[in-house]
């Protein structure tokens, strides 16, 4: 085994990888970018190397750099995590020629499977069934057209050098087939430098279930059973689970021996993931080979008992799987979640920040918790926006997703727009709870997943003037330690108690709505609040972990309220009864804020730095609301703004081609 191995990654992963390695009593060495200089992974490593700048081909997409870190610090082999640099061969390559160990398979099987065309037709001489397409060399627009007109419409066309959802277009019709593919091959061209296209049957109402392979170097091949991954945005994993849901014996056997044929097929040796596209009655077809660990990998190590990085440390090492397959079994349910920092409203744009405040579901015998980041922490738009992977293992899948559901509640985080009420929706939908699981889920279901939450009601406006008044009395208690005599009463420590009554009045705003609570303190402790909905006695107390513990009525609970200070006023986030629902105090003599909320937005602002890729309107443009006004590429996706309003274009301040910075004015407008 490895004296010291080096993590070629950063975030969840790198973390992920590293407490298996200590586990084993094996070294890390972290590497990390400018961005990444007080992250959580170079902080838990035995040693950090820092490789460059804050864009990941300035650091983890640099070789040389990394593969020279390894050398300075005696690591013996290099774990590339997912993403990054784990598919790519020439790397596996270049560590073999430094002396290093490539903790993944073998350089020629990355490459066999790095073209989806080429593995396909790898496929179908190993004997997988494949989705009916083309996936030939002859890439001309005829061809392709008339290969998609035998297929059968509808069909998709895909990237061959794909990923990530990216360079992949759905075609209705073959009126539309021409456009589709110039936009596929442009795609492709600026993410993958290879426009290279293959065409396939769009199966309507599919389900994602891939098989977790395994192989080493003594000749041994298994399948870790399956996971389905069918509930996705932007054709990416959102919730992945393992088992599948109504997988039955003898199907997953065949695809378990498919995908061993498949890893077979090119010398698989490690960790890899053979994804298939399955219909509803279960036939299922070859889809694509992923030859790295998977960033789901934790359901499939909760429900068979594994450690999976621990099985490619030893495969790595020269040794034999720890487990042969007929001495794994599956263990109850499990669930995982991908918590991002994007906004599902504004079609799942990423949300970039400060983690104010984060509390992620405590760990337990029951939940894990794979994340990058503490609070403090801050979500650049350098990398994936993920926050943390929440994975829940339960004796099956009905008290896996309660479980899940409740927990994707009690998450708190500020600073950022989170997934969190979308994934706690998702986990206590009725139909996707019983059993409906296809690709296009969370479509279908929009208006009941995409549900606005209803007007934030007394209870919220209970909890946070109480929030209010701990923060004043904390203040009181502050400046009575600092002073003198902490028990002059002019120094406010309990004055309220001393002199009359305390009174005081809280304004708050909930989107349109205003709301005035009158809080009086009693001399017993207890607050009379006056609300909009009528009176009601309260209690507060700060609990030992920052919670409150409230009295409003006769209900006793907790709940979270952080106050964040922003550039247009003061929000206070309250986390209460599973959910989360930010308000703005109204300070009556704060005129600012009234001046920042007359001032209609009068520009469409970059939500992210990013290139403009597309421009759909011109100076002098009449335009109605939620039009779209250009095309933004940012973190490596494209998003579509819209006009906030109905109105005329100003003035369009960027060409097509040109970066621009976070904040920047693109289109300015005048609503009517
Ligand atoms: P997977 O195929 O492992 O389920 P996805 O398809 O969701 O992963 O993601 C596609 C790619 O996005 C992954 O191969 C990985 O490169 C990248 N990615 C996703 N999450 C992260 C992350 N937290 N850090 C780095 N890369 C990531
Ligand atoms: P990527 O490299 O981006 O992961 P995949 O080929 O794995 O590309 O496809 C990503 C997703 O696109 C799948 O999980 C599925 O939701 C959808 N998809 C892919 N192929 C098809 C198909 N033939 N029919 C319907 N949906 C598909
Ligand atoms: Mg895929």
């Amino acid at each position: 085994m490895f004296a010291k191995i080096l993590i070629a990654n950063r975030g969840e992963i790198a973390c992920r990888v590293i407490k298996t390695a200590r586990r084993l009593g094996i070294k890390t060495v972290a590497v990390y970018s400018d961005a990444d200089r007080l992250a959580r992974h170079v902080a838990m490593a035995d040693e950090a190397i820092h490789i460059g700048g804050s864009p990941a081909r300035e650091s983890y997409l640099v070789a040389d750099k990394i593969i020279a870190a390894a050398r300075r610090t005696g690591a013996g082999a290099i774990h590339p995590g997912y993403g990054f640099l784990s598919e790519n061969a020439g790397f596996a390559e270049a560590c073999a020629k430094a002396g290093l160990v490539f903790i993944g398979p073998p350089p020629a099987a990355i490459r066999a499977m790095g073209s989806k065309s080429e593995a396909k037709k790898i496929m179908e001489k190993a004997r997988v069934p494949l989705v009916p397409g083309y996936h030939g060399d002859d890439q001309s627009a005829e061809l392709l057209a008339r290969e998609a007109a035998r297929i059968g419409f509808p069909v998709l066309i895909k990237a061959s050098a794909g990923g990530g959802g990216k360079g992949m277009r759905v075609v209705e019709s073959a009126d539309k087939f021409a456009d589709a593919l110039a936009g596929a091959q442009r795609e492709a061209k600026a993410s993958f430098a290879d426009d290279h296209v293959l065409v396939e049957k769009y199966l309507t109402r599919p389900r994602h279930i891939e098989i977790q392979v395994f192989a080493d170097s003594h000749g041994g091949c298994l399948y870790l059973f399956e996971r389905d991954c069918s509930i996705q945005r932007r054709h990416q994993k959102v919730i992945e689970e393992a088992p599948a849901p109504a997988m039955d014996p003898a199907r997953r056997k065949a695809m378990g021996e498919a995908a061993v044929a498949a890893a077979r097929a090119i010398g698989y040796q490690g960790a890899g993931t053979v994804e298939f596209i399955a219909d509803q009655a279960g036939t299922f077809f070859f889809m694509e080979m992923n030859t790295r660990l998977q960033v789901e990998h934790p359901v499939t190590e909760a429900i068979t008992g594994q450690d999976l990085v621990e099985w490619q440390l030893v495969v790595a090492a020269g040794g034999k799987m720890p487990l042969a397959q007929d001495q794994l079994r599956i263990d109850g349910h499990a669930v995982e979640v991908r918590l991002y920092a994007e906004d599902p409203a504004r079609n799942f744009l990423p949300s970039t920040g400060t983690l104010v405040h984060l509390r992620l579901p405590q760990e337990g015998p029951h939940v894990r918790v794979d994340t990058g980041v503490r609070q403090g922490d801050t979500v650049t738009p350098f990398y994936d926006p993920m926050i943390a992977k929440v994975i829940v293992h339960d004796r099956d899948r009905a008290s896996a997703m309660r479980r899940m559901a409740a927990l994707m509640g009690e998450t708190e985080v500020v600073g950022v727009t989170t997934n969190a009420a979308l994934l706690k929706a998702l986990c206590s939908h009725p139909a996707f709870v019983g059993g409906e699981i296809d690709t296009g889920f969370i479509e279908r279901h929009r208006d009941e997943l995409f549900a606005k939450p209803a007007a934030a009601g007394d209870r919220i406006f209970a909890i946070a003037t109480l929030a209010r008044l701990v923060e004043w009395q904390d203040a009181a208690d502050a400046a009575a330690r600092s002073s003198g005599d902490p028990w002059s009463p002019w120094n406010g420590q309990g004055a309220f108690r001393l002199l009359d009554e305390g009174h005081d009045a809280v304004h708050w705003k909930d989107g349109d709505r205003e709301a005035t609570v009158i809080a009086r303190r009693r001399r017993d402790g207890g607050i009379g609040l006056e609300l909009p909905g009528g009176d009601l006695e309260a209690s507060v107390q700060r609990a030992d972990d920052g919670r409150l513990l409230i009295g409003l009525g006769d209900d006793t609970f907790t709940a979270t309220v952080v106050r964040r200070q922003t550039a247009d006023g003061i929000d206070y986030t309250v986390f209460a009864d599973g959910a989360s629902r930010r308000l703005r105090l109204v300070d009556p003599l704060d005129v600012t804020q009234y001046e920042a909320a007359g001032a209609a937005e009068a520009a469409v602002r970059a939500p992210l730095p990013g290139k403009i890729i597309d421009l759909r309107v011109k100076p002098g443009d009449t335009v109605s609301k939620g039009q779209p006004l250009l095309v933004l590429e940012a973190m490596k996706m494209e998003h579509t703004l819209t006009a906030p309003a109905d109105g005329t274009v100003k003035s369009v301040r960027y060409a097509v081609g040109e970066q621009v910075a976070e904040g920047a004015e693109l289109v300015e407008f005048e609503a009517s």
